[in-house]
């Protein structure tokens, strides 16, 4: 029998509400101890894997408690956001506390109740005594007979009455880590099952609406967790897995878990081989989290804290590395060519080359303010800080290439990232000198001089040069094309951002400024590019005339040549060395041996 236990029911689909009933034991005489004279409760404030305080207190009605034997109601009274404190009776044994909690959010990170099917995450929706960290927790879900429950907790007990429509499902959570990493949707979703390695994966489907997925999808997904598991010594760290798959019109995002994940995307782009594509590299992305960020994790996410930031200076390794590995997973699984790889890892570099932040706030900087910048973007994001994901992949290549060149392709990442994950024990987590002794080992001084440099400095690799050592060529493209590095609001010529030592910057254009003609002739969304290509002259000013706060203004710019778009290719003309060195990293399959 477990210390909590818990019941939700959905009262009212349609109405988006979950109503959860809550019973604590509370021994008044434990020998030694004062009895306990209140109970207070928490709801966390966020969910691990994504670093914003997200405040799902918000959403709870309630709660009102009770004493568990007589029924009688006790003082329940709100003593923060986020907590409440139950003042307990004399003879009080066990507490019971209702509440309901609004879901009408359908994100990976939140809960979404409707009538078609029930999506939360524990984080969101279970009140959890404050202390009891440790406390095993039953959690018994009422749903329609109909309907399924996914989960990856343990089912315990499943109870269906005759004649009822309702049925009863209980999961059991060994602790309160367990209970608030597990997702559950209940609803009527396609189900598909297969084995990895002799493992059970499945991947389940919410809300196809009729539509088909694509048949190669277990097969691609089979080949992407072998992939995977390789790269780390071969053997799958959970006992089974699910992909929680939320289809919707539009939205791209996952959240990892210990042995599962949730993942939203278009369920139209599904069916399109681009939309594919992007789909099997985030399923790759959010699986390798099960062993980088879940299993092989930093000291500070060793016991994380609910209700406020979790601050750390490694998502550059925790969510940069991963954002390498998913494409290139991809690639080693047969299901993207080298030319789908390329085209992904173009993207990450051109995303580089427009942030201009990343000369300004270093990689580990931008980790430890992720809660209060990358997830809570304005204008000047972009141009104050670094984006962990894109250039923290950029990174890690950067060290890949670095290591494979140094040791004739012998050594590579894979090493590195699996020797951390086999000596890192995960009850006490790695620090910074742990990593840079395992780079150092396996790549040498210059590899651990590298990866200081990258995370902690300006960010500005010499790629062409990287790149050219393994046979790939990159070129800037249109860059004889000219602009004035501004970004625009949506359907409109409002300015939503200014790159810093931009043309337009260097003119003095300011975000919310609205453009209204470009030398003399009027502007809006669509005539933007035509009419600015048509007036623009390189180095010869041109005219903006501008509102700015109600009042008309007139700012003369220089427009500049355009960074370009970055493209990779394969060099044909490469010596052995970088062909070798190339063919190494890219051909299908390919894990360095150990
Ligand atoms: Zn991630």
């Amino acid at each position: 029998m477990a210390e909590l236990t818990f019941r939700i029911e959905i009262p009212r689909p349609a109405a988006s509400e979950l109503s959860v009933r809550l019973q604590v034991p509370t021994p008044r005489s434990v020998p030694g101890h004062a009895p306990l004279e209140e109970l207070t409760l928490f709801m966390p404030t966020w969910t691990p894997g994504s670093y914003l305080i997200r405040e799902f207190s918000k959403h709870v009605v309630g709660p009102r408690a009770f004493d568990g034997s007589t029924r009688a109601p006790l003082p329940c009274v709100k003593v923060a956001k986020n907590r409440w404190m139950i003042t307990l009776g004399r003879d009080t044994s066990s507490v019971d506390v209702e509440y309901t909690v609004y879901c009408h959010e359908l994100s990976v990170r939140t809960a979404d109740v409707t009538p078609d099917h029930a999506y939360w995450n524990n984080a969101c929706v279970l009140l959890w005594p404050v202390g009891q960290r440790s406390a095993s927790a039953d959690i018994t879900v009422c749903i329609p007979t109909q309907w399924s429950l996914t989960t990856s907790l343990p089912v315990i007990a499943e109870t269906a009455t005759t004649g009822s429509s309702l049925r009863n499902i209980t999961i059991h959570a060994s602790d309160m880590d367990r209970a608030f990493d597990c997702p559950c949707l209940a609803g009527s979703p396609k189900c598909i099952e297969w084995s990895s390695l002799g493992v059970p994966h499945r991947i389940v489907l919410d809300d196809l609406s009729g539509l088909t997925p694509p048949s190669t999808l277990a097969g691609d997904l089979d080949r992407i967790v072998s992939t995977t598991a390789k790269i780390f010594g071969g053997t799958l760290p959970y006992g089974n897995y699910t992909f929680l798959c939320l289809l919707t019109q539009d939205g791209h995002g996952g959240l990892e878990h210990l042995d599962s994940t949730t993942l939203l995307h278009s369920r139209t782009q599904l069916a399109t081989r681009k939309g594919y594509l992007e789909f099997l590299s985030l399923a790759a992305h959010e699986l390798f989290h099960a062993w980088n960020v879940k299993r092989l994790r930093p000291s500070e996410f060793v016991q994380l804290d609910y209700e406020a930031e979790t601050f750390t200076p490694f998502l550059w390794l925790i969510e940069g590395w991963t954002a390498y590995y998913d494409d290139l997973i991809c690639l080693r699984a047969g299901v993207f060519s080298a030319a789908d790889y390329l085209t992904a890892l173009g993207k990450n570099i051109q995303a580089l080359l427009n942030n201009p932040g990343r000369l300004r706030t270093s990689l580990a900087d931008s980790s430890f303010d992720a809660w209060i910048r990358l997830y809570r973007p304005d204008e000047n994001t972009r141009n104050s800080s670094q984006n962990y994901y894109g250039n923290g992949a950029v990174a890690a290549l950067c060290l890949d290439l670095l290591v494979r060149a140094q040791s004739d392709g012998t050594k590579s990442l894979d090493d590195i990232i699996r020797s951390l994950y086999e000596t890192m024990p995960s009850d006490r987590g790695y620090a910074l000198d742990d990593v840079l002794a395992v780079v150092e080992r396996i790549g040498g001084q210059k590899a651990r001089d590298y990866l200081v440099e990258a995370i902690s400095g300006p960010f500005d690799p010499p790629l062409r040069e990287v790149l050219a050592g393994h046979g790939i060529g990159l070129t800037l493209k249109d860059t004889d094309q000219l602009h004035l590095g501004l970004q625009f609001e949506p359907n409109g010529t409002v300015v939503a951002s200014v790159g810093r030592n931009s043309a337009a910057w260097m003119a003095g254009v300011m975000p919310g400024d609205e453009i209204l003609a470009v030398g003399g002739l009027r502007v809006d969304a669509s005539r933007w590019s035509e009419v600015f290509t048509a007036v623009a002259k390189a180095q010869q000013a041109i005219e903006l005339l501008i509102s700015r706060r109600g009042v008309i203004k007139t700012i003369r710019a220089l427009p500049a040549k355009s960074p370009g778009v970055a493209a990779l290719e394969i060099l044909n003309s490469a010596d052995d060395k970088p062909r070798q060195l190339r063919d190494l990293w890219l051909q299908p399959g390919a894990v360095s041996k150990h």
